[in-house]
């Protein structure tokens, strides 16, 4: 794993060394719109990943790392990524608010595969109004985790 302060002495975690304040009550709706809260869905992982809670399909990762966007949490969306593709750091722009996901097609990816792929349609809201990325990642696990290789 690598140094969690990749993300850079900017951002926000790494001046205050917990998550940033103003990202979503654990009561509330997870971002990813699993119908979970967002405690009890990938906000576990968001506040877990340092002690090894992390998600054990390649669809919950790509879950929690939508819901790390929309949360801004870029040090879980570096952890997160797989070594050979990581990039140094990261910064989320604020204008995107990210406001909702679809899973649209899933290839492997459990508990027991060593790749998978998972093509989405990630929902937002910039200063010209409403948009979609639909992108297709692919996963590898490593060490009996998931991790985000690249995407197109
Ligand atoms: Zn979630």
């Amino acid at each position: 794993m690598a140094n969690r302060r990749d993300a850079g002495p900017s951002t926000p975690l790494a001046q205050h060394g917990g998550p940033p304040a103003g990202g979503p009550p654990a009561a509330g709706r997870c971002p990813c719109l699993s119908g979970e809260t967002y405690g009890r869905c990938c906000g576990a992982f968001h506040a877990g990943f340092a002690e090894g809670v992390w998600p054990a399909t390649a669809e919950a990762l790509m879950r929690s790392r939508f819901s790390a966007f929309a949360a801004g949490r870029p040090d879980y969306l570096l952890a997160t990524w797989h070594a050979s593709t990581r990039p140094a750091g990261l910064r989320l722009d604020d204008g995107v608010a990210w406001t909702g996901l679809e899973i649209l097609r899933r290839e492997a990816g459990g508990p027991f595969d060593a790749d998978g792929l998972v093509e989405f349609a990630a929902h937002y809201r910039d200063d010209s109004g409403r948009g979609t990325q639909r992108e297709t990642s692919r996963f590898v696990r490593e060490g009996g985790r998931w991790y985000y290789l690249d995407g197109r």
